[in-house]
């Protein structure tokens, strides 16, 4: 088992290469899941709703993850997978216009300064094109309250999740700020990245994408793309 995700990370290459035309529209989420064969719908019995598609090799490395915290007494449950541009951009719109409040504030009316107000959104909610949600290689496990995971329950499933879920291929990408990860979204103990195929994501958006390419959206011009680029960037060393 350790093995196949070492595999995987030496064929990714080749697959972004071979697909460079279409790999810009699957690194910037602007496509439809259901329509693409690589993506494959997510059971119940593995999520908390219907309807949610990842990475075949994602999904299939979850799978066994899951299996194994379940004999080890943790329960895990995928709450949110692959994320489309336009679904990105409704999350974020709604936070930029203060349809949808943050913090308890509408930022539309508390924060009036667009470089500001883009990163206070920043602490936990991508601009649409730069989310590892579009690539279906990153999940969201139990719960998006920081607080969940302190104790009880929460602490046991993120404590055993931060022992094995390297074993499956699976990194926690925005770990705690310091020396290893200096700058990007505030710490996620809930969001789990497949890293055998996300690591080659990566990669592509830091060599191919540029100012352009974040565009169609509210806001879109609040930042310049290098201080976009830090969130793209600002992953943990073990997810690279
Ligand atoms: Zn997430």
């Amino acid at each position: 088992m350790r093995y196949f995700p070492a595999l995987l990370f030496l064929l990714f290459p080749f697959f972004l290469s071979a697909q460079s035309a279409d790999t810009a529209k699957f690194v910037l989420g602007k496509i439809e899941y259901a329509q693409h064969s690589e993506f494959v719908k997510i059971s119940e019995v593995y999520a908390n709703k219907s309807g949610m598609y990842l990475r075949k090799e994602a999904l299939d490395a979850f799978i066994l993850m899951q299996k194994k915290a379940k004999a080890d007494g943790v329960s895990l449950t995928i709450i949110s997978a692959c994320r489309n541009f336009n679904h990105q951009k409704s999350i974020w719109e709604a936070k930029w216009n203060g349809s949808r409040k943050v913090g308890g504030k509408d930022l539309s009316q508390a924060i009036p300064n667009a470089a500001e107000r883009a990163k206070e959104i920043l602490k936990y909610s991508s601009m649409p094109g730069t989310s590892r949600h579009h690539w279906g290689t990153d999940i969201d496990i139990n719960s998006l309250s920081p607080t969940y995971f302190d104790s009880g329950k929460g602490k046991k499933e993120y404590e055993w999740l931060r022992d094995n879920a390297s074993v499956f291929g699976f990194c926690q990408v925005y770990s705690e700020k310091g020396a290893d990860r200096k700058y990007g979204y505030e710490e996620e103990k809930w969001h789990w990245s497949y890293t055998p195929i996300a690591s080659q994501f990566t990669q592509y958006f830091k060599r191919n994408m540029s100012a352009k390419d974040i565009s169609g959206f509210a806001g879109s011009d609040a930042l310049p793309f290098t201080e976009v680029l830090k969130y793209v960037d600002g992953i943990a060393s073990d997810c690279r």
